[in-house]
């Protein structure tokens, strides 16, 4: 995929699927920003892996829960690329347990950074966007967000809300030359998998028709496909990279 002359915003880039995403884009040529909430020896170290890769990366703190942080983000990517071509909202937590034991602020802190972050950022994004009457936002949903997943009523909300400000803003921004899509991982190799007990690790991957995890690659390839122009007629859609799980 060709990303010459693009510049991409990718939130979570420090590691996992956003590490991934940055990397796919700079292949392709893209100018990446990406941002962590405060990770910033593995953001360099993406940032290495982008330049070896191809394309050019800056990386920055910034909460997207933060407004403020977020428009500078913007702000920064504007001001050293001039534009803002592909917005990735990927940065994401959970915080898992069962609702009658769920704390109150573990509720907020997931709504917070996986669904107002994502609204945070497409908000300070879509205006020079418009100007350009050009871009393609990416939203990471989850397979949790389809289905609903027992001890994640929180991350489950959350990634369900993904989907319907996706649908909703695609159809404010569709005669804007403005693509809006989610893409919905189903099991992928992560640090956020990785703290899984192995009894829940077995039973989940019992449940996928493919019989193993997904590779955070096999997602970032998709994303990459939804913030190309190879996808310029597609907006508003959910795809599912889970091995089957959601079908
Ligand atoms: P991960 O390995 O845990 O990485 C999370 C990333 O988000 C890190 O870069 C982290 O920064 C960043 N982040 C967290 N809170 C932030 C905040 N408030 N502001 C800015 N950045 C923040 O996660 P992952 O597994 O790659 O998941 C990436 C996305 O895919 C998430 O939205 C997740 O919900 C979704 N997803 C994952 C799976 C899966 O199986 N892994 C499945 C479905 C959906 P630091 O490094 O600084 O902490």
């Amino acid at each position: 995929m060709d990303f010459t002359g693009k510049t991409a915003v990718v939130t979570g880039g420090s590691r996992g699927i956003g590490r991934a995403v940055c990397l796919e884009l700079a292949k392709g040529g893209a100018s990446v920003v990406l941002c962590c909430a405060g990770n910033m020896a593995a953001a360099e170290e993406t940032v290495k892996a982008c330049e070896a890769a191809g394309g050019r990366a800056m990386a920055l703190r910034c909460g997207v829960t933060d407004a403020g942080q977020v428009k500078a983000l913007m702000d920064v990517a504007l001001g050293k690329f001039g534009r803002i071509d592909i917005l990735v909202n990927n940065a994401g937590i959970t915080r898992d347990g069962l609702l009658a034991m769920m704390k109150e602020p573990d509720f907020d802190a997931v709504v917070d950074t996986n669904l107002k972050g994502a609204f945070l950022c497409m908000k300070a994004a879509v205006r020079p966007m418009m100007k350009q009457r050009y871009g393609h936002i990416v939203n990471l949903s989850s397979v949790v967000g389809l289905r609903g997943n027992a001890g994640q009523v929180n991350y489950a909300a959350s990634k369900a809300g993904i989907i319907g400000m996706t649908k909703s803003l695609a159809k404010e921004l569709a005669s804007r030359g403005i693509t809006v899509n989610a893409v919905a991982p189903g099991f992928i190799d992560t640090d956020m998998t990785a703290a899984i007990p192995e009894a829940a690790r077995a039973a989940a991957l019992s449940g996928i028709p493919m019989a193993r995890l997904g590779a955070p690659e096999e997602v970032a390839r998709a994303v990459a496909f939804l913030a190309s122009d190879d996808a310029a007629y597609i907006t508003g859609q959910v795809l599912a990279v889970d091995g089957g799980m959601a079908m």
